[in-house]
């Protein structure tokens, strides 16, 4: 199913990435984003471990999507993505947010916390890049600690 609207290439962004190979309409349901349920307290102990694909589900579960059936574990951060990650009846789906044009590369927000902030720089690239890996609700945030480095420095 993935074949359908995009490839799986090396991405400028971060190792592979997933690009486009026709243009998506606003809306389209790209790829589910699958893998494996979770409790919680395998999922920290997975993140523990560096496990870079775990997706929050609800209060007592957690998707471990380091599987070789996910292709969407492949697609990279960006603090201006084209998809975003919704929780539709309970499955995770990829969907675009804008139009999107054959040979972009597919991004959505990660959506991690604030705490682990400095874990996660981000090289999206994108004009409005904060340097992070962070959700968009705490970009405001950010931007006036990082203020606050610069003038302290
Ligand atoms: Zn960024």
């Amino acid at each position: 199913m993935e074949k359908e609207y995009f490839e799986i290439k090396d991405s400028p962004i971060h190792g592979k990435g997933c690009f486009a190979v026709k243009s998506i309409a606003k809306g389209t349901r790209i790829v589910e984003y699958t893998g494996v349920k979770i409790t919680k307290r395998e999922s920290e102990k997975r993140c523990m471990e560096n496990n870079e694909y775990i997706f929050t589900l609800d209060d007592k579960h957690d998707l471990d999507g380091d599987v070789g059936w996910n292709p969407a574990k492949y697609i990279n951060h960006s603090c201006t993505p084209n998809c975003s990650a919704e929780d539709i009846d309970g499955h995770i789906w990829i969907v675009a947010e804008r139009r999107i044009k054959l040979g972009e590369e597919l991004t959505f927000n990660y959506g991690y916390e604030l705490e682990d902030l400095y874990d996660h720089p981000c090289m999206c690239g994108s004009p409005n890049c904060i340097g992070y890996m962070v959700a968009e609700e705490y970009f405001d945030e950010v931007k006036k600690r990082l203020a606050k480095t610069a003038v302290s420095r």
